[in-house]
C-alpha cells in the first residue's frame, strides 16, 4: 500500500484574518461548542483562546516540515497564490512558504481559488510557476470547489494533475477532460468536526477500517489531506491523530509516495 500525504495551506497566521473575514470568530464559536458538548476540558478551551494571541499561531510550517522530513514522508503542500474563500495570507508570505517547502525538498502545488474562469485559473498557474520555477506541478482547489468544466480549464492551463475530488468509493488515479485526477480518500475536517460526535479513538478506528478496505480491494494508494494549521498544540487531537497515522503507516510498512512519482508510475 502506498500513502500520499498532502497538506493544504489555508492559513499562515491568525492576524491575516483580522477585520477581513470571520475565521477567528468561527474558531472561537467552535471552541465554545466543543467545551459545552464536553468534547474538550476547560483548560484546553482557555489554551485554544490564548493561542490566538501567539506570534506564530496557526502557522506550524516549520514544525510540520521538520516532522515530515524526520519521518521521511514525501508530502505535498498546496499553497494559494490568490486570496478568496477565507484564504487571506499575503503573496509575500505565500512566496516565503513555497520557497521554504522547496528548500526541504518537498513537492509543492497550487491551492486554487479560481475554478470557473479560464483567465483566473491561468493567472494563478502563471504566478505559481514564476515563484516556484517548476516545470510541472499540480493543484487542489480550496474548499474542493469544482464545476463540470473545471478540469478541462485546469488541463488547458497546463496543470500536471488535480487532487480536488474526494472519493469515498476508494477511486484511484484516472484521466478527466485531459488532466490526471488523483482523488483523495481522507480529510481531517470531515472527521474532526465539533458537530459530529467522533472521539479520537473512533477516528483512529475509522482510519484503520478504511485502510483495511483499500487493502482488501487491492487498491494502489490511499491519499489524505492534513491541514498544517492542525499541527499545533491548540489542536491536540488532530495533531495526535496525524502522528499516530504516520507511526501506524510505518509500522505496517506502507510506502510514502508523492503525486508526481505516482503519476509517473501510472503513465
Ligand atoms: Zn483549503
Amino acid at each position: 500500500m502506498k500513502i500520499i500525504i498532502s497538506h493544504d495551506i489555508d492559513h499562515l497566521s491568525v492576524r491575516e484574518h483580522l477585520f477581513k473575514d470571520i475565521v477567528i470568530e468561527k474558531y472561537i464559536l467552535w471552541t465554545l461548542i466543543e467545551f459545552i458538548k464536553r468534547k474538550i476540558p476547560y483548560k484546553l478551551m482557555i489554551k485554544k483562546i490564548i493561542s490566538l494571541f501567539k506570534k506564530n499561531g496557526w502557522n506550524n510550517i516549520n514544525e510540520l516540515l521538520e516532522y515530515d522530513k524526520k519521518n521521511e514522508i514525501r508530502s505535498t503542500f498546496f499553497v494559494a497564490v490568490r486570496n478568496g474563500r477565507r484564504i487571506n495570507y499575503s503573496i509575500e508570505n505565500a512566496v516565503k512558504t513555497i520557497k521554504m517547502i522547496m528548500n526541504y525538498g518537498f513537492e509543492v502545488g497550487v491551492h486554487g481559488i479560481a475554478y470557473k474562469n479560464y483567465n483566473d485559473i491561468k493567472e494563478e498557474y502563471d504566478i505559481f510557476k514564476k515563484i516556484s520555477e517548476l516545470e510541472s506541478f499540480g493543484i487542489r482547489i480550496h474548499y474542493l470547489k469544482n464545476k463540470e468544466n473545471t478540469f478541462k480549464l485546469l488541463s488547458d492551463a497546463g496543470y500536471l494533475f488535480d487532487s480536488t475530488i474526494y472519493s469515498d468509493k476508494s477511486e484511484q488515479i484516472y484521466t478527466i477532460s485531459g488532466i490526471r485526477e488523483v482523488p483523495f480518500h481522507f480529510m481531517d475536517t470531515l472527521y474532526f468536526d465539533p458537530l459530529k460526535n467522533f472521539s479520537l479513538f473512533d477516528i483512529k478506528k475509522r482510519t484503520i477500517d478504511l485502510l483495511k478496505r483499500f487493502i482488501d480491494q487491492k487498491k494502489d494508494y490511499f491519499c489524505i489531506i492534513f491541514h498544517q494549521r492542525y499541527f499545533g498544540n491548540d489542536f491536540p487531537e488532530q495533531k495526535e491523530w496525524y502522528k499516530w497515522f504516520i507511526e501506524y503507516c510505518k509500522k505496517m510498512n506502507y510506502e510514502f509516495i508523492d503525486f508526481k512519482t505516482l503519476i509517473k508510475k501510472c503513465l
